[in-house]
């Protein structure tokens, strides 16, 4: 088994010399890595060195920065398909998701080497004579990035970067789920001219590196992706500290499918939203509320498509829904439907662990249909982190507005119909950052801002035209010339 270090300024091994390991979730007999098992003391070095580096890289100017991740890029896109099979042996998502991953990340990385040729302020007129007044963005310092494991290259692409091409430099934490990947993307960036003191990367199993990095003195703003507990807790050691943090977390999203809309294609996107990535996402269907008399048609369609979908690892072509990421997940999702099961509601297709002797290894779970009779309050708070999706009637377009925003989360909703004003309606009242016409849940593309509010998060969005807002800080400059020659006074 081949063990891997983190990166502070070239490759080292935790001060403490802890590891700890990582197995392929297909098949948990196959282990995939040993990793640096940090501490505190790791993560005290990493930032030192960031604070060091940031000055020299600042320096640069911001289109020279771009170049850098232009080349990122590139090499991310010709990377996609070995980069993709990190993904698959690590977080066990298909080839061909793994693979569309690092692509979709390789966009945004030009996406945002693209913002450093804009416009970066403003020129105003002063009240006062022989001055102009003008504003610019600059970097915040040291930054540190704390990440997922269910997008191990996207998550970390739009905040890595975000702020490295403003000036920042960056200590990455990535998920113990997934640090192989994240030592591949590194690999790529310092390939691509990133010098090696800009961005320092530290695993570890525990807690502590993560905490420990939002407390350290030498950082100057977190961004981090992750569950609600965790970024609340990354939320107030900011707040303690007074720095900046852009917080993005879970969600609970409905999808509202009206009576005139073309059933096949919600069917076909419930199904997607719900099931793709494992319903791994945080933009994943959840709930379906369908008006009540095209409910059995929509049930039975997406019904059909779910019962359909193969269940497999993720290295086989024809698998369609691979593991969840670690048997603890599995098991999470396997309580919370017989959770929902014990409140009344009505398993459709799915529901338990699939038995096949080709997967008892494996962290799998069947693709599951439920029918909601009414909606669960417990159900409307959780988050359940899985291939498993909810579908209840409604009356109409009204309760199933209320449904949708009866909730804590407040990430995506979609809503079906051919309707131009109920469509437009749903658009305007339903209280999430991503509203979907005739569209699944999920997707995201660089050119527009992607986050949640409420517990789905907190802090500027990400991506979008005002991505670098968060990791810059916009300064006033007031410029006092002579343009006449005249004397100061
Ligand atoms: P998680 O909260 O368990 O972990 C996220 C990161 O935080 C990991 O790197 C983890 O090691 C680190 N961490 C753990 N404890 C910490 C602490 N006390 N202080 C600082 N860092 C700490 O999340 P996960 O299970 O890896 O990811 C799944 C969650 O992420 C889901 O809730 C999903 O909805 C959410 N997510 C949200 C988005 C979004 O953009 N809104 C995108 C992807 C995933």
């Amino acid at each position: 088994m081949s063990a891997y270090r983190n990166h502070i300024a070239g490759w080292r091994d935790a001060e403490s010399g802890r590891t700890f390991r990582r197995t392929d979730p297909a098949d948990r007999r196959r282990e995939v890595g040993e990793f640096a098992d940090s501490s505190a003391a790791d993560v005290d070095r990493a930032v030192t060195e960031a604070v060091v580096a940031q000055r020299g890289w600042a320096a640069r100017s911001p289109i020279d920065r771009a170049r850098v991740l232009a080349r990122a890029a590139a090499l991310l896109d010709a990377a996609a398909g070995d980069l993709g099979a990190v993904i698959t042996a690590e977080e066990g998502k298909t080839r061909v998701e793994a693979a569309g991953e690092v692509v979709r990340a390789a966009e945004v990385f030009d996406y945002v080497a693209a913002l450093a040729r804009l416009p970066e302020g403003g020129v105003f007129a002063s009240s006062r004579p022989e001055v102009t007044l003008r504003t610019m963005r600059r970097p915040l310092g040291a930054v540190a990035v704390i990440t997922p494991f269910n997008f191990p290259v996207f998550v970390p692409s739009f905040k890595l970067a975000a702020a490295l091409v403003a000036g920042n430099s960056v200590v990455w934490k990535p998920s113990p789920v997934t640090p192989l990947t994240g030592i591949r993307v590194l690999e790529l960036l310092l390939e691509a001219g990133l010098p090696a003191g800009v961005i320092g990367y530290v695993t570890g199993a525990s807690a502590e590196p993560g905490e420990a990095l939002v407390s350290h003195p030498g950082i100057a703003a977190v961004s981090f992706t992750g569950s609600g507990a965790v970024g609340g807790l990354v939320e107030r050691g900011c707040a303690e500290r007074g720095i900046r943090a852009q917080v993005e977390m879970g969600g609970n999203n409905a999808a509202v499918v009206l009576a005139d809309a073309d059933l096949e294609l919600a069917a076909a996107a419930v199904v997607d939203g719900a099931f793709s990535g494992t319903g791994q996402k945080c933009t994943a269907t959840r709930r379906v509320y369908v008006e009540r008399g095209v409910a059995d048609k929509l049930v039975e369609l997406v019904g059909a498509r779910a019962a359909a979908l193969r269940v497999g690892p993720g290295t086989v072509a024809d698998t369609e829904i691979g593991p969840l990421a670690t048997d603890a997940a599995a098991t999470r999702v396997e309580e919370a439907v017989a959770r929902r099961v014990d409140a009344g509601a009505q398993l459709a297709v799915g529901g338990h662990r699939p038995t096949a002797a080709a997967l008892r290894h494996g962290c799998y779970f069947e693709p599951t249909v439920i029918l909601e009779r009414e909606s669960d309050p417990a159900g409307l708070r959780e988050e359940v982190f899985g291939p498993v999706v909810g579908i209840q009637e409604v009356a109409d377009e009204t309760e199933a507005l209320e449904l949708t925003n009866a909730t804590p989360f407040g990430l995506c909703a979609s809503v079906f119909t051919d309707n131009l004003h109920a469509a437009e309606r749903f658009a305007r009242r339903a209280v999430v950052g991503v509203v979907n016409i005739n569209l699944p849940t999920t997707g995201i593309e660089p050119q527009v801002p992607f986050g949640g509010l409420k517990e789905s998060g907190r802090g500027p969005k990400e991506l979008g035209p005002r991505a670098l807002d968060f990791f810059t800080h916009e300064a006033t400059v007031a410029v006092r010339a002579r343009t006449e020659t005249t004397t100061l006074r």
